[in-house]
């Protein structure tokens, strides 16, 4: 099953390039990798670098040359967690692998487990957060504007939304789920947490046969906590669903035990969704069930679900009959990390007696089929034009509109972290010295040219540093942009 996208070599085994990875990465690994070539897996394992003693060599990206070749070959990675050292490059080599290989979809399936015992067990939690991978906050857009106060762009594209819904409801149908629910901040962010939100109603009318739900992230950690059993399958973007995902490993056991998949249209990665928890590294105490579950899924990927189920079987009947790391095992009464994977090995041909593993059909490879459809007149009404100064509101406003007096642009109002503070409406709001200068034609039915908005920065920026500009559009009539709170919204043509 899966999207078929793996190479054999000469010998037929299936190549998989096999990154160990910092901390806790290499142990927990070392012992995946014996259970499956101790299962039979028909696998070439290609061990490749990546993480902290690569960028203490000094190469800023953490990923040498030569593992990127490797997985661009194989196109199937096993990957312990990576660490990006403190004052060593910029970038998390992990973004960076996702985001080369647009592994734009991470699944995160948790299911409650025979023998670990937790709040929940017996209410029969089985879920999978579908995570967009590649776009959101985690980007890493980000801008110091001044001393005091830095940014981050929140991109979202309408393809990247609907590549991880279709995502999610492909991996509901191949897994016999009956719901998916799609969980946002689109009350707040209306227009990128809402365009997640609009693309998946869209979406789901062609699924008819699963349900789709809408929840704002907030509501779902609450739900997720109370009635964690409701939940199937959980799209979301990705902050949220990094947040969220941590949040449901903790349901069944916490992150030893969260498996996690990065899927693109060419490449996968399977790697645990803990890192590399330095304090326990080196000890033989670090938990592998969540890469062995992830290696599962990868078995799965590869095409080998007999072996994806031996390998199951035998881990849930190791848990099952009380075989425990020391996080989650009484005091006393664990095992170390290899030998937990002996106990794994020992117990092939075995199955739990209490849970059965679930049954997946090959998964349909999503593409984007929407072309948004573009607006059929555009104009742009005026600018925001962030400046740095420390003046008051009172100040900054008349000198503002002194400065554009004569122009076709009008100050509409300047606003402190996204609330209106001029013209004075009474807020309390305590200023930090970034202020969003609105300015708009005094011509509404006008179009913003180049020329008038140089003419802008020149104007502005003679009195001030402005370090951030936005044009303000609108996509036939319709406002592409955002009030700040308490901002009046003046009537469009
Ligand atoms: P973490 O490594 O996931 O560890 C948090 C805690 O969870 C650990 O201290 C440990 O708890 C427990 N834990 C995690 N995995 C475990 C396992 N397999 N067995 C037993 N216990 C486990 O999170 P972090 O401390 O925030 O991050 C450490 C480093 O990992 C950072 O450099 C981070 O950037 C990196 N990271 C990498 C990835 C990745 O490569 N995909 C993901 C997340 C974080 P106790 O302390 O209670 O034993």
């Amino acid at each position: 099953m899966g999207m078929a996208n793996f190479h054999v070599d000469a010998a037929g085994k299936k190549r998989v390039t096999l990154i160990p990875g910092d901390g806790i990465g290499p142990e927990v690994t070392s012992a995946t990798r014996r259970i499956l070539d101790a299962a039979g897996a028909p696998i070439a394992w290609e061990v490749y670098e990546a993480g902290a003693s690569v960028f203490k060599r000094g190469l800023m990206t953490g990923v040498p040359e030569e593992t990127i070749g490797s997985l661009r070959s194989t196109r199937v990675a096993l990957k312990g967690p990576l660490e990006t050292p403190i004052g060593f490059g910029e970038k998390s080599a992990n973004v960076t692998l996702r985001k080369l290989f647009e592994t734009y979809g991470n699944l995160r399936p948790i299911r409650e487990l025979p023998g670990v015992n937790t709040p929940f067990s017996g209410r029969g939690i089985d879920l999978v957060v579908v995570r967009e991978n590649v776009e959101d906050l985690y980007a890493g857009i980000e801008h110091q504007q001044t001393i005091g106060v830095a940014q981050c762009l929140k991109l979202m594209s309408r393809k990247g939304c609907e590549k991880i819904v279709r995502l999610a409801f492909e991996v509901a149908l191949a897994e016999g789920r009956r719901s998916v629910t799609c969980a946002t901040k689109a009350n707040i962010m209306k227009l990128t947490e809402g365009l997640m939100k609009r693309t998946f109603e869209e979406v789901a009318k062609e699924y008819p046969q699963i349900e789709a739900r809408t929840i704002l992230i907030d509501a779902c950690a609450h739900q997720l906590v109370r009635t964690p059993e409701a939940f199937e399958v959980i799209v979301t973007s990705n902050m949220n669903g990094d947040i969220i995902s941590d949040l449901t490993s903790g349901l069944v056991g916490g992150l030893g035990f969260a498996p996690g998949a990065n899927i693109g249209a060419e490449v996968a990665i399977f790697e645990a969704v803990h890192g590399s928890a330095p304090t326990i590294a080196g000890k033989d105490l670090a938990n592998p069930s969540a890469v062995v579950l992830s290696a599962v899924m990868m078995l799965r990927h590869l095409d080998e679900p007999g072996l994806a189920l031996r390998v199951e079987n035998a881990l849930l009947a190791t848990l099952e009959q009380g075989v425990l790391t020391a996080d989650v095992a009484a005091p006393g009464a664990s095992v170390g990390t290899q030998q937990f994977a002996d106990a794994v090995i020992s117990r092939f041909g075995q199955a739990p007696t209490r849970f059965a593993a679930r049954e997946q059909r090959a998964r349909r490879a999503p593409v984007a089929v929407h072309d948004p459809i573009a607006p059929a007149e555009r104009s742009t009404v005026g600018a925001d034009v962030f400046i740095e100064s420390a003046r008051s509101p009172a100040e900054l406003g008349p000198e503002l509109e002194r400065l554009v007096e004569g122009s076709p642009l009008r100050l509409k109002m300047i606003s402190n972290r996204g609330t209106v503070v001029y013209p004075d409406n009474g807020a309390l709001t305590d200023c930090v010295d970034h202020h969003r200068c609105r300015f708009k034609l005094r011509d509404l039915t006008g179009d913003l040219t180049t020329a008038q908005l140089l003419d802008l920065l020149a104007r502005v920026g003679s009195a001030f540093r402005f370090m951030h500009v936005e044009t303000l559009q609108n996509f036939s009539g319709v406002r592409a942009y955002t009030l700040a709170q308490g901002e009046d919204d003046a009537p469009l043509r």
